[in-house]
């Protein structure tokens, strides 16, 4: 891969909105992504796994739970900033911005939101510099969409819960020391529960053979009367609604992190427009290829415009589900449609490692697909917009 060469782009002055410190914390991410990440995730992408000498990096940028009060360890930020870290981890590799993505808003937000004091303490701060790692279990093998249909449970047996079931796509299951499953309890009510590397009865085999997200470790959680404390249970919340709140937490991430992989695409194919020639003058001097840009730069734009309301939304609380499925859907779509666009644009070095836009496009068919898919989240912007649930 070439010397990583990126420079964002702001076509309406979007920075004038941000404050000193979300311009110092996007600039301390970028110049980290740029020197420890931009280097090796071409590799990393390549060998399918992730890079695991970046987890305590990952940490000192605020990277793990931002918004995580300071008295657990967190950075103790807003909701822009942890949209402005998304973007530049994204700028480089999906696959990295999962990674904290799932122990942010997965695992640390769920600890956080639902957890017992003492289960806040024992798990957060170690989390916030990456000591710790986690993954967070919903989807099963027969229940993707409809993880309310989830057949993993536990019974009470004394102090602890036995546990049996089985996960799958679950990011950083591979390597994590925790991971909270969400499960039904006798009563057949969800609840979430952490369970540790260790427990007897409890594997987390890795998934191979995936040609997206290669620098992320994906894998199964598999429980086999597994002996959990009841100390583990999130005692906070019950029903799917509490897994669906990280996933709203989760979601508003993957849409700052799905600009920051179109901008990087639309930085590529603008600097090659420039400096690659055929029939005497640069392409970018062609019409249909300023098309591609314009459109690009546009196309952006919008959803930087989207995203930066969503944030405002969310530090006032008052952001719903439905808008932040509005954002994810429409800027994942449109970090494709810009992949797709400027893989084109470079001709047939577009298909190489040599640029990131292939990796780019590849990673984002899976963000296209987790945290709801697309039509799933036509389906609850149509829900939204009609009363009428389309779903059943
Ligand atoms: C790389 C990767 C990492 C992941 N990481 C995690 C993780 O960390 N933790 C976790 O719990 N999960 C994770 N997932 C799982 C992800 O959230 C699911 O793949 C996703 O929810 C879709 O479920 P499914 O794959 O079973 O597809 P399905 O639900 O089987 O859907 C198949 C198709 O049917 C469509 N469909 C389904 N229902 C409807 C409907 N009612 N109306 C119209 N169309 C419908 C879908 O849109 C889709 O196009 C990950 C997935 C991937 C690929």
């Amino acid at each position: 891969m070439r010397t990583d060469l990126y420079q964002g782009h702001d076509y309406y002055l979007l920075d004038e909105l941000l404050t000193e410190e979300h311009k110092l914390i996007r600039e301390t991410a970028r110049e980290w992504v740029k020197k420890e990440v931009s280097p090796i995730i071409e590799e990393a992408a390549e060998k399918c796994e992730f890079p695991r000498h970046l987890l305590p990096g990952l940490g000192e940028i605020g990277a793990f739970g931002p918004y995580i009060p300071a008295e657990y360890g967190g950075p103790g930020l807003d909701q822009i900033s942890y949209g402005i870290i998304m973007q530049e981890l994204e700028r480089c590799d999906s696959g990295l911005r999962s990674t904290a993505s799932v122990q942010s808003s997965l695992v640390m937000y769920p600890i956080w939101r639902y957890g017992t004091e003492e289960q806040k303490q024992k798990y957060l701060p170690k989390l916030a510099t990456g000591e710790m790692m986690g993954c967070f279990g919903l989807t099963e093998p027969d229940h993707g969409s409809n993880p309310g249909g989830m057949t993993t449970n536990f019974k009470e047996d004394g102090d602890d819960v036995i546990l049996n079931g089985a996960k799958m796509w679950i990011s950083n299951a591979p390597f994590a020391d925790i991971a909270v499953v969400w499960a039904k309890n006798e009563a057949g009510r969800i609840q979430g529960i952490v369970v540790e590397r260790g427990m007897e009865g409890f594997s987390t085999p890795t998934m191979h053979g995936k040609w997206s997200l290669r620098a992320s470790d994906t894998g199964e959680l598999i429980f086999d009367n597994v002996r959990v404390p009841k100390a583990n249970i999130l005692p906070g919340r019950d029903g799917l609604g509490a897994p669906l709140s990280c996933l709203d937490s989760a979601r508003y991430g993957i849409a700052w992190g799905a600009i920051g992989a179109a901008l990087d695409c639309y930085d590529t194919a603008l600097r090659y427009s420039k400096e690659r020639v055929q029939f005497d003058r640069p392409i970018g001097q062609f019409q249909l290829q300023q098309k591609k840009l314009a459109e690009m730069i546009t196309e952006i734009t919008k959803a930087q415009l989207l995203t930066y309301r969503l944030g405002q939304l969310r530090d006032e609380g008052k952001a719903t589900s439905a808008q932040i499925s509005m954002a994810k859907r429409n800027n994942v779509d449109m970090a494709l449609t810009v992949a797709r666009d400027a893989r084109q644009m470079l001709g047939g070095m577009g298909i190489t490692g040599e640029y990131p836009i292939m990796r780019h496009m590849m990673n984002l068919e899976s963000v296209v697909t987790y945290e709801g898919t697309h039509d799933v989240h036509l389906l609850i912007t149509g829900l939204d917009v009609t009363g009428l649930n389309a779903f059943v």
